[in-house]
């Protein structure tokens, strides 16, 4: 196994295996790009001005120097796995360049405890799927009808929206309650104010690197190609505005006021080794999105709650990214297919990820029934949404024989709605 001159605990998200993507702030207030082992983050702004990513695909493209990886993701596979290769090679244990220069190594490691991650790309535009069979039937039967829980279009395409690039924010951002309009039981007549049911949604979410032009699209088969790397998301979510304005159009001032992801873009590369099956499709869909040989990966995800009286983060939901019906290679052909070009540095979610289980939904939605089964909290506390001053921790990993491969956390507190 490959193994890193850094010591990395086993249960860490970040071993020489890994290897993920992301940024911080330098002493001197600058955005450098960085990456990850064990505590502590490494600096590539440092390393490309050495002259260490001096392969064919990254010699003299100063790809990290940019203070994001925009430029980065667009130059594609070829050069992301060469930047992997050089990452894996320069930390590996029987490597000297950094091994043994202590001065080198002063101004490339940093303790990852002692530094702020920031926004490591560009994000122009956003699009969430919808694309968990069980959380589409569990808000299907909530929303309309227990026995049409699906609407027909469901196993055709992966249905999804457009979502807010703007609002997007990173791990670790407090959000304020947002205000809208929203309907009272038994009312025909909308009210103004703070919602009421502030939920969150435990997604995944996966950058896209060169993209295509406006008028051609990509193939279910060279999908995963544009594919750079995978975030943690919450979409944090206002269920009784988004029952109010949902129709005719879907989703609009329920979800846009905030999004959060998790710090480090893991690649594509790091998941490889935890391909796995995907549920069955049942009917086979069209050709351009017929995947005949579909595959996804094994990642666990779990969701924390914690709030002002319980101060020990609570676990709420475990769950799996494998149990999702399309595959990010569906949803990126079916985004492309009528001509929407995809650029370097645009996100795609999945949708709540729901197992089918009580204790694997993703969202308070369904945890709660719509808050007819409140969660009841160690501390004895109560809640059926979330309340001003709750804190949402979500975290994934991916389990190897004897390391992990893991994304950190995406965690985000709610703060009072602004008067
Ligand atoms: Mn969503």
């Amino acid at each position: 196994m490959l193994k890193s001159f850094i010591e990395v605990d086993t249960d860490s998200h970040f071993p020489i295996q890994n290897l993920p993507f992301g940024a911080f702030e330098t002493d001197q207030g600058e955005v450098h790009l960085c990456s990850a082992i064990g505590e502590y983050i490494i600096d590539l702004f440092v390393l490309d001005e050495e002259g260490l990513f001096n392969g064919p695909e990254l010699n003299n493209q100063f790809a990290f120097q940019d203070s994001s990886l925009n430029y980065f993701m667009s130059l594609g596979k070829s050069a992301w796995t060469e930047a992997r290769e050089t990452l894996q090679s320069l930390l590996s244990a029987n490597n000297e360049t950094l091994r043994d220069d202590p001065l080198l190594r002063e101004h490339i490691f940093k303790k990852r405890a002692d530094v702020q991650l920031v926004m490591p790309v560009q994000i122009g535009d956003y699009t969430d799927f919808y694309s968990s069979e069980q959380h589409a039937r569990n808000v299907g039967s909530m929303f309309r009808d227990p026995d049409n829980a699906l609407l027909s279009n469901w196993k055709h395409l992966p249905v999804g929206y457009h979502g807010r690039a703007s609002s997007i924010v990173l791990s670790g951002t407090d959000v304020y309650r947002p205000k809208g309009q929203t309907i009272p039981k038994d009312s025909e007549q909308p009210v103004f104010g703070p919602s009421l049911k502030l939920d969150f949604e435990l997604e995944m979410g996966f950058l896209t690197g060169p993209g295509n032009k406006l008028g051609q699209s990509i193939s279910v088969h060279e999908a995963e190609e544009h594919i750079f790397g995978l975030v943690l998301v919450n979409d944090w979510s206002a269920r009784d505005i988004q029952k109010w304005e949902y129709q005719p159009l879907g989703p609009f001032l329920a979800k846009s006021w905030a999004t959060s992801i998790s710090p480090w873009i893991v690649t594509m590369e790091a998941l490889e080794p935890f391909r796995t099956a995907c549920p069955e499709q049942n009917p086979k869909p069209l050709d351009y999105l017929n995947q005949p040989d579909r595959t996804t990966f094994n990642i666990q995800l779990d969701v924390l709650l914690k709030t002002e009286q319980q101060n020990e983060p609570h676990q709420i939901c475990s769950t799996n990214f494998r149990h999702l019906y399309w595959t990010m290679a569906q949803q990126l052909a079916h985004q492309t297919v009528a001509g929407c070009n995809v650029q370097p540095g645009d996100l795609y979610a999945s949708g709540t990820i729901s197992g089918d289980k009580g204790d694997s939904y993703g969202s308070m939605l369904e945890i709660t029934w719509n808050g007819n089964n409140p969660l009841s909290l160690p501390s004895g506390e109560k809640r059926s949404f979330l309340e001003d001053g709750d804190e949402v921790i979500m975290t994934g990993f991916a389990e190897g024989d004897g390391f992990k491969v893991g994304f950190g956390e995406v965690t985000g507190k709610i703060l009072p709605a602004i008067e």
